[in-house]
C-alpha cells in the first residue's frame, strides 16, 4: 500500500492513529494515513480496544452514500467537513476526524443513530477527491447534499423535503425533519 507523504513526527503519528482508533477506524485507515507499520498499528489497536481489529475489505461502492437515510447523515458529515475545509488550514485526515467528532455531536443531540461510521466518512471523502461524489443544492430548502458527479440536476429535491411514502420512518427521522424545517438549513 502506497504510504502518503507526511511530515508528522512519530509521536504525531500515533496521536493520529490512537485518534482514528478511538472512533473505530478500520485498519486499512490507519494504514493509509500513518506511516506506521502494520505491526505496529495491530498492537496499538489492542492496547487501546482490548482486541483485535475486524476483518475484512472496506466498502468500495458509492451506493450506499445515496440510500435514503445514509445520505442524510452522509451529507450532514460533509457540510461540517467542508466548511472546516475551507475555513481552516488543517490536513485532510485531520479535518475528517474533527469534523466526524461534530457529525457525532450533532447526530447525539438528535438522539438518532450513528449511521455514518469514520471509516464510511473517510470514504466518503476519498470519493469527493476522486471527482465520484459532489454536493448539490436542494431546490426546496437549499441545503446541501451528497449526489453521484453524474447525475447533477438542476431541479434536485433532498429525502428530507421529498420523504419516500414508505422509507419507515422512525420518530427520530422525524423529529430530525422537524428540527430541518425550523431551523433549515439544518444541513
Ligand atoms: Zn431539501
Amino acid at each position: 500500500m502506497k504510504k502518503p507523504k507526511s511530515v508528522l513526527g512519530e509521536a504525531d503519528q500515533i496521536r493520529l492513529a490512537t485518534d482514528l482508533i478511538k472512533l473505530d477506524a478500520r485498519l486499512q485507515v490507519l494504514e493509509s494515513e500513518t506511516t506506521l507499520s502494520r505491526e505496529r498499528l495491530l498492537k496499538l489497536y489492542k492496547e487501546i480496544k482490548g482486541k483485535s481489529p475486524p476483518k475484512g475489505m472496506l466498502p468500495f461502492s458509492t451506493d450506499w452514500f445515496m440510500t435514503w437515510q445514509p445520505n442524510i447523515h452522509s451529507s450532514l458529515f460533509m457540510n461540517i467537513y467542508q466548511n472546516l475545509i475551507k475555513t481552516t488550514e488543517i490536513e485532510e485526515i485531520e479535518a475528517i476526524i474533527h469534523a466526524y467528532r461534530l457529525y457525532l455531536e450533532q447526530i447525539n443531540s438528535l438522539k438518532m443513530p450513528e449511521v455514518l461510521s469514520i471509516t464510511r466518512a473517510w470514504r466518503l471523502v476519498k470519493f469527493f477527491d476522486a471527482g465520484m461524489l459532489t454536493t448539490t443544492g436542494c431546490k426546496q430548502c437549499h441545503g446541501h447534499f451528497v449526489v453521484h458527479s453524474y447525475e447533477l440536476v438542476d431541479n434536485y429535491v433532498c429525502g428530507l423535503c421529498h420523504m419516500p411514502s414508505r422509507a419507515g420512518k422512525t420518530r427520530r427521522e422525524e423529529e430530525l425533519r422537524t428540527e430541518h424545517e425550523h431551523h433549515a438549513p439544518v444541513i
